[in-house]
């Protein structure tokens, strides 16, 4: 098995009423937790990395790290560029063997965000790459892309079929009220999505795979345990996961998960190291951590998002 592309995924989760899982990788422990947790599930995965985690890890060692876990898992594995900004980062990802792209182009105008998109579409598409596109403005923070709660904007359904068209998309992000970051909502307050916004889209553009981001749902198992040893996280609400079933049984055939993964990380290491404060082994600390991961993840593809079985 080599990297797909996520076009065949895309097709059977659309048809079955269920969505993909794209996690955000930025480190072996990461990679392995996620991967063991779907070969045992047999689900397909996309794998994505940000510009940031690009930076941190370096392209050659994630490339590497994602086809070790090909070969050890023989899923198909999409790798996937989350956020790209920029025609130039797109193109590098492409090059450097990535199978799909997101050009994130939300943050200009309609007209600019076409232009910049078709551009990625036209290079990536010639090698046999898929592309995301995004239409609307999702509020939190992830990696580089900080948008406040007063810029952002739901995507309007009237732009969506000229979007598409023009572009030559495969995919396409919109904000239905997920954000990026742990705090989604405020505490007291009740979740909402707009799943008439997502509906309207569906009819205007009938058999094409949809992208939720910022959506974890900010597991309080993990909040807990961060806090319960020594951390100091206000509290968070994340979007409920009967939301995610919800919209993966609609049009919604990917679903992006990272906050979660870090607060399964970040809290099971607060827990060895208050449990164990005279150990100093990485491999001590990074094998539960690895292991929460794998666990969250379990629990996503079969419960959440409905991808179990279907590799
Ligand atoms: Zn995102």
């Amino acid at each position: 098995m080599a990297l797909v592309t996520s076009t065949e995924m895309f097709k059977k989760a659309y048809e079955g009423g269920y969505a993909i899982g794209a996690f955000n990788v930025n480190n072996m422990e990461i990679v392995q937790g996620i991967t063991e947790a779907a070969k045992e599930v047999n689900a397909p995965l996309i794998l994505q990395v940000s510009s940031g985690a690009r930076k941190y890890a370096n392209h050659t060692y994630l490339m590497k790290l994602v086809e070790a876990a090909i070969i050890e898992t023989n899923l198909p594995i999409c790798l996937h560029l989350d956020h790209g900004d920029t025609f130039e980062l797109c193109k590098s990802c492409i090059d450097g063997g990535f199978t799909s792209v997101m050009i994130d182009g939300s943050h200009h105008s309609f007209q600019d965000n076409i232009e910049l998109t078709r551009k990625v579409v036209d290079y990536a598409h010639e090698r046999g790459v898929v592309v995301e596109g995004e239409l609307g403005r999702l509020a939190g923070i992830e990696d580089a892309v900080n948008v406040s709660d007063a810029d952002a904007a739901f995507t309007n359904p009237a732009e969506v079929e000229e979007f598409v068209t023009k572009t030559g998309v495969d995919s396409l992000a919109i904000a239905i009220g997920t954000s990026h970051g742990a705090y989604k909502f405020k505490p007291g307050t009740k979740p909402q999505l707009r799943f008439d916004v997502l509906e309207e889209v569906e009819k205007r553009l009938p058999n094409f795979p949809i992208v939720l981001h910022g959506a974890s749902s900010v597991i309080p198992e993990f909040v807990e345990m961060i806090n319960g040893n020594g951390g100091k996280m206000p509290d968070a609400i994340g979007i409920p996961e009967d939301m995610l079933r919800q919209a993966a049984k609609m049009a919604v055939c990917k679903i992006n998960i990272d906050s979660d993964l870090r607060l399964a990380m970040t809290g099971s290491i607060r827990k060895y190291f208050n449990e164990h404060p005279d150990h100093f082994d990485p491999r001590q600390y990074l094998s539960p951590a690895r292991t929460a991961i794998k666990g969250l993840v379990k629990n996503k593809l079969v419960n959440v998002l409905g991808c179990d079985g279907k590799a």
